[in-house]
């Protein structure tokens, strides 16, 4: 690293709190490595106390751009000049790119989790979903996969404050898409059941069955899965979440939340350079199954 910083390496990086753990840097650097591109790649442990005069020095400073993790993702959005349409729909911004001292915020979120599915191979537009969990992750594939052409989708989340705010969104994605978005309480299990019994695919985006509670599992049981299904987790740890585990000894596809998490960043790096991550190498690197 100490020979690629010059006098001329542009800035990148995230903000958040906490952000030690980060896998973003490994990628990203090794990226701009592996292409010649003279950028870097830091991380910065900043709340939402001091994200105003982190953002404004940031901006000052001409950093490219950067990303933003729990918890600054919305009120990044507040602080952006410019915004995605599903930025501006979700309130959420992981990414902001400036151009010349203008922020336009964005959220690769959910095309990270897009191109995930495509790549497992499962393109999702014109299909049936049914979305467990209404948190920041669950709304940015809710708002992606509904701006990107999917015909249903049914959102279940446990009766909470989440609730509201999600039928709120699911609101404008019926004015502003042709997607039919409906909320569901996710304590109802008949209508669970009903609505997986007819969907394409099965989207898990709650925390239920991240490690370490790996034992939990977000439907009650395997009767509500069958072979057709698509079945999928966006959690990454443990690869195979108790609810994968079911859904592989019913015979459904299923794929897991690592290759959202490599494809969300793929999304910030084209955003800042304009040039593709090379992500075959950054699979073999930190992303083994
Ligand atoms: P979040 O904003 O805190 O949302 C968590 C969601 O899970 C909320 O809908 C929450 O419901 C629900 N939930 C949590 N515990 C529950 C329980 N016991 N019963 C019912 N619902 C429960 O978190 P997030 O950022 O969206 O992350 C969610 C998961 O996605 C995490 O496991 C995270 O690791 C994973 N993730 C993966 C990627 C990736 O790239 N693969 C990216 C981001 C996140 P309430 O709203 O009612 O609390």
């Amino acid at each position: 690293m100490s020979d690629r910083i010059t006098g001329t390496t542009v800035l990148t990086g995230l903000l958040g709190s906490p952000v030690a753990h980060s896998i973003s840097p490994l990628m990203h650097n090794a990226s701009f490595a592996a292409l010649g591109l003279d950028y870097a790649y830091l991380c910065f442990d900043v709340g939402t106390d001091r994200l105003k005069e982190a953002v404004e020095g940031l901006r000052a400073m001409g950093a490219r751009g950067w990303n933003l993790t729990m918890p600054d993702k919305n009120l990044m959005c507040q602080l952006a000049d410019k915004l995605s349409p599903a930025s501006e729909i979700s309130g959420a911004v992981n990414t902001i790119v400036n151009d010349d001292g203008v922020l336009t915020g964005y959220t690769t979120d959910g095309t990270g989790y897009m191109r995930a599915a495509e790549e497992a191979g499962f393109p999702l537009p014109g299909k049936v979903m049914t979305l467990l969990g209404g948190g920041g992750a669950a709304t940015a594939i809710l708002v992606q996969a509904a701006l990107d052409g999917m015909k249903e989708i049914r959102v279940f989340n446990r009766k909470s404050p989440t609730f509201d705010r999600l039928s709120a969104i699911a609101g404008q994605l019926n004015r502003r898409t042709d997607c039919l978005v409906t909320v569901h309480p996710l304590e109802d299990t008949e209508d669970l059941r009903a609505s997986i019994a007819d969907s394409d695919i099965l989207t898990n985006a709650t925390n239920i069955g991240m490690a370490p509670h790996t034992d939990a599992c977000p439907i009650p049981d395997a009767s509500f899965l069958r072979p057709e299904l698509i079945v999928s987790d966006i959690i990454y740890n443990p690869r195979q979440t108790k609810l994968l585990q079911m859904a592989k000894e019913t015979g459904c596809p299923f794929f897991n939340g690592l290759y959202m998490l490599l494809y969300q960043g793929a999304a910030s790096f084209e955003l800042w350079t304009g040039r593709e991550m090379p992500v075959e190498l950054i699979k073999e690197k930190y992303f083994a199954e």
